[in-house]
């Protein structure tokens, strides 16, 4: 991406072990993330651009001399952010804050909307799926990367527990999968706040129970209705804009709690007062998906969530500029790239 809306299909140079730690893998699957759209929207031009992408799957090329667990050959999950599996942070599983770690597709580390990509601390990063897959698997097991461990984050954050009322403030690929998150969870009430058909039928077959198309007072106003009067207990915001953040907060009844995993595109956060007033924790950040692998797994392995459902387009590496504008124009939900 040089600048918001030019997205290129580029040769660059073959990407290869660097550090000792590093692997390589052929990217078998990739996709677009809601969250590449805000570069889209509004990066600054750059001359060198930044190679973009931070969701893929895929097969292990070659690994550097000190790489331990994972092999040649080996089929792999890589979560959007790399992290050394070591310091104080991975183990308390929160690897995106590793003290060694960063994101894929930054300025300074390439991204995986690409035929391979080098993985800085492989042994920490790469989470290795030596099960039997169906191919039929191969896009619940590419949101294992992101969006499916980012919706479970919202959930978790916003403490759901079995018998729960919830909101999902977001009806994109994010918002989908923390419907599928609260659902898992054992939320008794799911409302999805929304007004895409196709994106409501999808959280519908995913266990939403209500829909909220207003919004703002109005969807304020629904929520009480559905709630009793009170508000949800907990809240997954999956946007990330000011009025997202809001809604969130005001829906939340006291003692409530609101998950955040949309990219804040301000500096702070909206709805203090509400917030304060009614004692609504709000919390959140980067999902920490890395961890989450371990306890999402069997479950797409069994078929018991279907999170790869989201994925309504694939295009091929050359088609990827158009796949982006698709997302951005919400023609489609989200797209996998098979490179
Ligand atoms: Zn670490």
């Amino acid at each position: 991406m040089y600048s918001a809306g030019d997205v290129r299909i580029e040769n660059v140079p073959d990407p290869k072990i660097v550090e000792p730690s590093d692997a390589v893998i052929r990217v078998t699957r990739a996709c677009v993330c809601g969250s590449d759209l805000w570069p889209y929207q509004k990066m600054e031009r750059s001359d060198t651009g930044r190679l973009m992408g931070h969701e893929a799957i895929g097969v292990v090329e070659d690994v550097g001399a000190d790489v331990r667990t994972i092999k040649r050959g080996d089929f792999v999950i890589m979560p959007f952010a790399f992290s050394d599996g070591t310091c104080a942070f991975c183990h308390d599983g929160l690897q995106t804050s590793c003290v060694h770690g960063g994101f894929f597709g930054t300025t300074d580390v390439a991204g995986a909307q690409a035929e391979a990509v080098r993985i800085p601390l492989a042994d920490g990063t790469l989470f290795p799926v030596r099960a039997n897959t169906d191919d039929a698997l191969m896009a619940s097991l590419l949101t294992l990367s992101d969006v499916m461990g980012t919706g479970h984050h919202a959930a978790v954050i916003a403490r759901v527990t079995p018998g729960k009322s919830v909101a999902v403030v977001g009806d994109g690929a994010v918002g989908l999968c923390a419907v599928i998150a609260a659902k898992r969870l054992g939320a008794e009430q799911i409302i999805i706040l929304g007004r895409h058909a196709d994106r409501i039928a999808l959280a519908k077959d995913f266990g939403a129970t209500d829909v909220v198309s207003e919004r703002g007072d109005a969807a304020l106003e629904r929520i009480r209705e559905l709630t009793g009067g009170y508000g949800v207990q907990s809240v997954l915001e999956c946007v990330g804009l000011e009025q997202a953040v809001n809604t969130a907060i005001s829906i939340a009844r006291p003692g409530g709690a609101v998950g955040r995993v949309g990219v804040p595109q301000e500096q702070t956060i909206p709805g203090s007062e509400p917030a304060f007033y009614n004692n609504v924790t709000v919390g959140g950040g980067p999902a920490p998906v890395r961890a989450y692998i371990e306890d999402l797994l069997p479950d797409v392995l069994e078929g018991k969530i279907e999170p790869g459902r989201v994925f309504d387009r694939t295009v091929a590496l050359d088609d990827v500029p158009d796949g982006y504008r698709a997302m951005n124009d919400r023609e489609a939900i989200k797209v996998m790239v098979t490179p």
